[in-house]
């Protein structure tokens, strides 16, 4: 075991080495079922890439195994505030002390990561995005960046779920096509939307089980893996 000393400065040290960062909460949106919309104020000069998640910290807590998670950013770069979405219905420590925060209650954030980003696909690929109830959070994001940024992909979103479809009212207002359904009605709707014969970039995210059966049923209807990028929301 290490000595004592050594982790007090370890835990001093730990904040600046991983940049973290204390936003504030500014909107509590219910959603359907347990599922809760947090906006937080985005710390000045933050810079991430759409579809990209951070390390969020229950409220209260410090750094710790147990206290922090993975939390995509739902808003694109460039709209006001960090968008994070979450089912509490868990009831994890974890959810409760989210649970428990209230309006202008401050989290703590650190290391932006990820590679469910729209990087190095040329201009005009058509995107399709697939995406596995709460796993709609990043997918959002790259959804709004295309559009605020004018970028030219033609898209098309996929949206499986059994309880509710998070952000519909939002996306729902945008150009393109989309599909909310339920888990029978896959098939027949990759069916309708994927055209290999048009190159597209297939993202899809979710649980493990989720993108790894549809990443099959994507491959099985002509798209190649390197086409198909994957958020796991249980890695
Ligand atoms: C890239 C990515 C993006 C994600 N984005 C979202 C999102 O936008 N919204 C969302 O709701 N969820 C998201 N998740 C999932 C999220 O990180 C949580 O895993 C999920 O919400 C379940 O958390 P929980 O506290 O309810 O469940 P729990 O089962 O309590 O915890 C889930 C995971 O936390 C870790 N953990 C828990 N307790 C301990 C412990 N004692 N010691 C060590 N590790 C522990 C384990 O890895 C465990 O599998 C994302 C995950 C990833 C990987």
């Amino acid at each position: 075991m290490r000595p004592p000393k050594n982790k007090w400065i370890r835990k001093v040290l730990r904040p600046f080495v991983l940049k973290v960062k204390t936003v504030k909460l500014i909107s509590v949106v219910p959603e359907y079922g347990r599922t809760v919309s947090y906006t937080f104020t985005k710390p000045r000069g933050y810079k991430f890439t759409a579809g990209q998640y951070l390390h969020l910290v229950a409220p209260g807590e410090d750094i710790d195994r147990k206290t922090v998670r993975h939390m995509s950013i739902a808003t694109s770069p460039l709209e006001e505030g960090l968008l994070i979405s979450m089912d509490l219905s868990s009831e994890s420590p974890y959810k409760q002390k989210f649970e428990e925060l209230s309006m202008g209650g401050k989290v703590k954030i650190f290391s932006l990561s990820g590679l469910f980003t729209l990087a190095d696909l040329p201009a005009g690929t058509p995107l399709v995005f697939i995406a596995g109830g709460i796993g709609i959070t990043p997918i959002r994001s790259l959804i709004k960046d295309i559009e605020l940024r004018g970028l030219d992909h033609p898209w098309t979103l996929v949206h499986v779920a059994s309880k509710g479809f998070l952000y519909e009212k939002t996306l729902s207002e945008l150009e393109g096509e989309q599909h909310r359904i339920g888990r029978s009605e896959i098939e027949s709707t990759l069916d309708a939307c994927l055209q290999p014969e048009k190159g597209p970039a297939v993202f899809i995210s979710g649980s493990e089980s989720f993108i790894e059966s549809l990443k099959s049923l994507v491959v099985q209807r002509g798209i190649p893996e390197s086409r198909i990028r994957l958020e796991n929301f249980d890695h």
